[in-house]
């Protein structure tokens, strides 16, 4: 199928079409059709997820790597299939170059675990940015304790956008590595990650990129980005949980030592001594999540069968309506109000908690998620306490939008907003 972008009504009904896979979508809550607006937090599955899970658990359930039997072979070829549908969606050189790993938090905490061993030293410095999600904060600090290295942090302006102007200054002889992610899951910020990670490289820093919300939206290929790591996650992007990925240059995996001990990833073990196995499998300690894998493979074929272009396109002209349909109500206040922005929106509204918007929005079947997602730092930059967020992924339509902004009304009017009482 071919992925150029369609028309606005070609997408229209492709999106109708796109929902069929979905039969979560088919359901209802307190009687009404669902309306499904927290997909930075997950996503639904595709039927084709659930039957790769299905056909692994019925047809091939056995270890990988260890038998010499018939299923275990098999199960072994799907687990590497899918580390080379991994590549290949990445763009990634190679596929020794992709480590399953739980999720975006494990790739994070390894590589940070590994740099702390093998490059961080005391005065070195960890530059993060201020709209990083606590996973690419706390695992650094964590180093940071360990090693005697401290955090800097690159401002935000009131828009939710990176202050570029001051990143050179920010790189000194002493950054160890820039780590910063590629769309804020609390703003929805597309962050401009390939001018990031040339400036680091003309000083030879190496940089992480947290793409959990962004490989489920836009192309990425790492080797055009000339990143260093990239890291996400299986279920943000239509896959199952408990999978994810770390992408590393293979120079890095050569050099790190292992994350974890334990079986699949030694050569020989004796008391004295442990040879370990080659890049990946050194850093895939113990039985590895198989069948999430396998419907990891699954779930990147139905995006790439979608045609990320596509998906893109659709979720900008949700983002374009829902911005404009939101901007229209009184007391909203848009946190995030970048240039280039992902299908992400963050509000408040005057004088109501987010809890409550939540809570009257899930009595109408609409799903948001309301809080401070993980971005801490981010809410207390715009001084609230909480946002609620609406996130879109490929199936969301603007009749879901209308439905939105008309439960929005609802609440607007309950809590008196501007009068509307
Ligand atoms: N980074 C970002 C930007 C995220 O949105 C999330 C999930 N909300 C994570 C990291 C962590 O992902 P996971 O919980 O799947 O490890």
């Amino acid at each position: 199928m071919s992925t150029a972008v369609h028309s606005a009504q070609e997408l229209r009904e492709l999106v109708w079409q796109w929902r069929q896979d979905f039969p979560l979508l088919q359901r209802t809550v307190y009687g009404k059709p669902i309306v499904y607006l927290d997909n930075a937090a997950t996503t639904q599955k595709p039927t084709a997820v659930v039957a790769a899970l299905q056909h692994y658990y019925t047809e091939c359930t056995s270890n990988v790597h260890r038998g010499v039997y018939y299923l275990s072979e098999q199960a072994t070829q799907l687990y590497e299939e899918a580390r080379r549908t991994v590549q290949r969606f990445l763009g990634a050189a190679e596929a020794a170059e992709i480590v399953f790993v739980r999720g975006t938090t494990e790739a994070i905490n390894l590589v940070a675990h590994c740099l702390g061993r093998t490059r961080i030293r005391p005065g070195s410095e960890i530059l993060l940015t201020h709209m990083e999600h606590h996973s690419n904060i706390v695992p650094w600090q964590l180093v940071a304790e360990q090693t005697g290295a401290r955090l800097r942090v690159l401002p935000i302006t009131p828009d939710g956008e990176l202050m570029l102007e001051a990143y050179p200054e920010l790189l000194t002889e002493r950054t160890a590595v820039v780590a910063v992610v590629h769309v804020s899951n609390s703003l929805g910020t597309i962050n401009p990650v390939a001018e990031l990670i040339q400036t680091a490289h003309e000083r030879g820093i190496p940089v992480l990129v947290d793409g959990a919300q962004a490989v489920a939206h836009m192309p990425v290929d790492v080797q055009q980005l000339d990143c260093d790591f990239y890291a996400f996650s299986g279920h943000k992007i239509y896959g199952p949980t408990g999978i994810g990925v770390l992408y590393a240059k293979r120079r890095w995996l050569e050099e790190f030592p292992p994350y974890q001990g334990g079986g699949d990833m030694i050569r020989h073990v004796t008391f004295e001594r442990t040879l370990y196995n080659d890049v990946p499998y050194k850093f895939e300690a113990g039985t590895p999540n198989i069948a999430g894998a396998i419907g990891l493979k699954a779930a990147l074929e139905y995006v790439q069968q979608c045609g990320l272009e596509r998906i893109a396109a659709h979720e900008h002209e949700l983002l374009r309506y829902a911005t404009e349909r939101l901007q229209e109500l009184p007391g909203v206040r848009l946190i995030g109000t970048a240039q280039r922005k992902a299908a992400i929106i963050s509000f408040v509204i005057e004088g109501v908690h987010p809890h409550d918007v939540g809570t009257v929005l899930d009595r109408e079947g609409i799903a948001i998620r309301v809080g401070h997602h993980c971005t801490q730092p981010v809410m207390e930059f715009f001084g609230v306490p909480a946002t609620s967020r609406v996130s879109f992924g490929l199936y969301n339509t603007l009749e879901e939008v209308d439905r939105l902004v008309e439960a929005l009304w609802k609440v607007i009017r309950l809590f008196g907003v501007g009068g509307n009482g």
